[in-house]
Protein backbone atom coordinates (compact mmCIF):
# COMPACT_ATOMS: atom_id res chain seq x y z
CA UNK A 1 0.00 0.00 0.00
CA UNK A 2 2.79 2.24 1.07
CA UNK A 3 4.64 1.71 -2.63
CA UNK A 4 1.76 2.29 -4.61
CA UNK A 5 0.96 5.78 -2.72
CA UNK A 6 4.68 6.49 -3.10
CA UNK A 7 4.45 5.95 -7.06
CA UNK A 8 1.28 7.80 -7.01
CA UNK A 9 2.43 11.03 -5.32
CA UNK A 10 5.98 11.83 -6.52
CA UNK A 11 5.39 15.60 -6.37
CA UNK A 12 4.93 16.13 -2.88
CA UNK A 13 3.45 17.36 -1.01
CA UNK A 14 0.03 17.21 -2.46
CA UNK A 15 -1.87 20.78 -1.82
CA UNK A 16 -5.42 21.08 -2.30
CA UNK A 17 -6.44 23.54 -5.48
CA UNK A 18 -6.69 27.12 -3.73
CA UNK A 19 -7.63 30.22 -4.50
CA UNK A 20 -5.72 32.96 -3.31
CA UNK A 21 -5.83 37.57 -3.76
CA UNK A 22 -2.67 38.72 -5.25
CA UNK A 23 -2.81 42.57 -4.09
CA UNK A 24 -2.08 45.21 -5.72
CA UNK A 25 0.52 48.09 -4.03
CA UNK A 26 -2.16 50.26 -3.75
CA UNK A 27 -4.90 48.37 -2.41
CA UNK A 28 -6.78 49.25 0.75
CA UNK A 29 -6.19 45.88 2.39
CA UNK A 30 -2.72 46.73 3.04
CA UNK A 31 -4.41 49.24 5.61
CA UNK A 32 -6.11 46.68 7.45
CA UNK A 33 -3.62 45.83 9.96
CA UNK A 34 -4.43 41.91 9.11
CA UNK A 35 -2.18 38.94 8.95
CA UNK A 36 -0.68 37.71 5.39
CA UNK A 37 -2.95 34.86 5.28
CA UNK A 38 -5.92 37.06 5.64
CA UNK A 39 -4.63 39.12 3.55
CA UNK A 40 -4.24 36.42 0.57
CA UNK A 41 -7.66 35.05 0.99
CA UNK A 42 -9.64 38.62 1.69
CA UNK A 43 -13.04 38.65 -0.32
CA UNK A 44 -13.38 42.56 -0.35
CA UNK A 45 -11.57 44.28 -3.08
CA UNK A 46 -11.00 44.19 -6.77
CA UNK A 47 -7.57 42.17 -7.41
CA UNK A 48 -6.48 39.44 -9.16
CA UNK A 49 -7.22 36.08 -7.94
CA UNK A 50 -4.98 33.32 -8.49
CA UNK A 51 -5.08 29.61 -8.32
CA UNK A 52 -2.19 27.17 -7.24
CA UNK A 53 -2.83 23.50 -6.00
CA UNK A 54 -3.63 20.00 -7.39
CA UNK A 55 -7.02 18.44 -7.99
CA UNK A 56 -6.91 14.39 -7.98
CA UNK A 57 -5.28 14.65 -11.31
CA UNK A 58 -3.96 17.63 -12.55
CA UNK A 59 -1.45 19.77 -10.90
CA UNK A 60 -1.99 23.52 -11.80
CA UNK A 61 1.07 25.99 -11.36
CA UNK A 62 0.38 29.08 -9.83
CA UNK A 63 -1.37 30.74 -12.39
CA UNK A 64 -4.52 33.63 -12.70
CA UNK A 65 -7.84 32.85 -12.86
CA UNK A 66 -8.97 35.60 -14.72
CA UNK A 67 -11.25 36.49 -12.37
CA UNK A 68 -11.46 39.07 -9.55
CA UNK A 69 -14.91 38.47 -7.98
CA UNK A 70 -14.37 35.75 -5.21
CA UNK A 71 -17.73 34.11 -5.71
CA UNK A 72 -16.80 33.96 -9.49
CA UNK A 73 -13.33 32.29 -8.69
CA UNK A 74 -14.87 29.68 -5.75
CA UNK A 75 -17.72 28.58 -8.72
CA UNK A 76 -14.20 28.26 -10.83
CA UNK A 77 -12.42 25.95 -8.24
CA UNK A 78 -15.53 23.83 -7.94
CA UNK A 79 -15.79 23.06 -11.42
CA UNK A 80 -11.98 22.16 -11.66
CA UNK A 81 -12.59 19.73 -9.03
CA UNK A 82 -15.61 18.87 -10.10
CA UNK A 83 -13.65 17.72 -13.40
CA UNK A 84 -11.24 15.84 -11.69
CA UNK A 85 -13.46 14.10 -9.66
CA UNK A 86 -15.78 13.01 -13.04
CA UNK A 87 -12.09 12.20 -14.40
CA UNK A 88 -10.97 10.14 -11.34
CA UNK A 89 -14.38 7.69 -12.03
CA UNK A 90 -15.22 8.03 -15.46
CA UNK A 91 -11.76 8.54 -17.45
CA UNK A 92 -10.96 11.36 -19.68
CA UNK A 93 -13.31 13.23 -21.66
CA UNK A 94 -14.00 12.73 -24.61
CA UNK A 95 -13.87 16.31 -25.73
CA UNK A 96 -10.95 16.48 -24.42
CA UNK A 97 -9.22 13.52 -26.11
CA UNK A 98 -10.27 15.60 -28.90
CA UNK A 99 -8.81 18.77 -28.34
CA UNK A 100 -5.59 17.05 -27.39
CA UNK A 101 -5.22 14.80 -30.31
CA UNK A 102 -5.85 17.97 -32.65
CA UNK A 103 -3.33 19.98 -30.60
CA UNK A 104 -1.04 17.60 -30.94
CA UNK A 105 -1.68 17.03 -34.73
CA UNK A 106 0.98 19.93 -36.26
CA UNK A 107 2.44 17.75 -38.55
CA UNK A 108 -0.42 17.62 -40.91
CA UNK A 109 -1.29 20.72 -43.46
CA UNK A 110 -3.83 23.20 -41.86
CA UNK A 111 -6.43 21.93 -44.94
CA UNK A 112 -6.00 18.33 -43.55
CA UNK A 113 -6.52 19.59 -39.50
CA UNK A 114 -9.36 21.39 -40.08
CA UNK A 115 -11.05 18.27 -41.68
CA UNK A 116 -9.74 16.22 -38.61
CA UNK A 117 -11.65 18.84 -36.93
CA UNK A 118 -15.20 18.82 -38.26
CA UNK A 119 -14.65 14.83 -38.35
CA UNK A 120 -14.18 14.78 -34.62
CA UNK A 121 -16.22 17.72 -34.20
CA UNK A 122 -19.58 15.45 -35.66
CA UNK A 123 -18.05 12.51 -33.68
CA UNK A 124 -18.38 14.39 -30.55
CA UNK A 125 -21.85 16.11 -31.07
CA UNK A 126 -23.12 12.30 -32.25
CA UNK A 127 -21.39 10.92 -29.12
CA UNK A 128 -23.10 13.54 -26.82
CA UNK A 129 -26.28 12.74 -28.34
CA UNK A 130 -26.07 9.41 -27.08
CA UNK A 131 -25.05 10.39 -23.86
CA UNK A 132 -21.83 9.57 -24.19
CA UNK A 133 -19.96 11.70 -22.93
CA UNK A 134 -16.49 9.78 -22.00
CA UNK A 135 -13.83 8.20 -24.03
CA UNK A 136 -14.06 4.55 -22.40
CA UNK A 137 -18.00 4.45 -23.51
CA UNK A 138 -17.54 5.28 -27.30
CA UNK A 139 -17.48 1.57 -27.94
CA UNK A 140 -16.92 0.40 -31.66
CA UNK A 141 -20.61 -0.01 -31.78
CA UNK A 142 -20.94 4.03 -31.29
CA UNK A 143 -18.57 4.05 -34.13
CA UNK A 144 -19.99 1.74 -36.78
CA UNK A 145 -23.59 4.00 -36.20
CA UNK A 146 -20.94 7.19 -36.18
CA UNK A 147 -20.19 5.71 -39.55
CA UNK A 148 -23.40 4.65 -40.86
CA UNK A 149 -25.54 8.10 -39.76
CA UNK A 150 -23.39 10.27 -38.33
CA UNK A 151 -21.95 11.35 -41.44
CA UNK A 152 -24.28 11.58 -43.53
CA UNK A 153 -24.16 14.82 -45.25
CA UNK A 154 -20.34 15.58 -44.20
CA UNK A 155 -19.23 15.40 -48.20
CA UNK A 156 -20.90 18.60 -48.79
CA UNK A 157 -18.92 20.59 -46.22
CA UNK A 158 -15.51 21.34 -48.03
CA UNK A 159 -16.46 21.88 -51.56
CA UNK A 160 -18.91 25.37 -52.28
CA UNK A 161 -22.50 25.18 -51.61
CA UNK A 162 -25.01 24.64 -54.39
CA UNK A 163 -26.42 27.99 -55.18
CA UNK A 164 -29.89 27.23 -56.70
ZN1 LIG B 1 -6.71 43.76 -3.03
Amino acid sequence: MYTGWYKNRVYNPVVALTIYRRHSVDCRVHKLRLKAYEKKYFKDCDCPIWLTGSTDTERYPRQALGVRDWPAAEAKLRSLNATSKDQTVHGPKLEDCITRYLDARDDVKPKTLAQYKLLLGRLKDFAHGKNKFFIREVSIDVLEDFKTYGLAGLAGYSGPRNSD
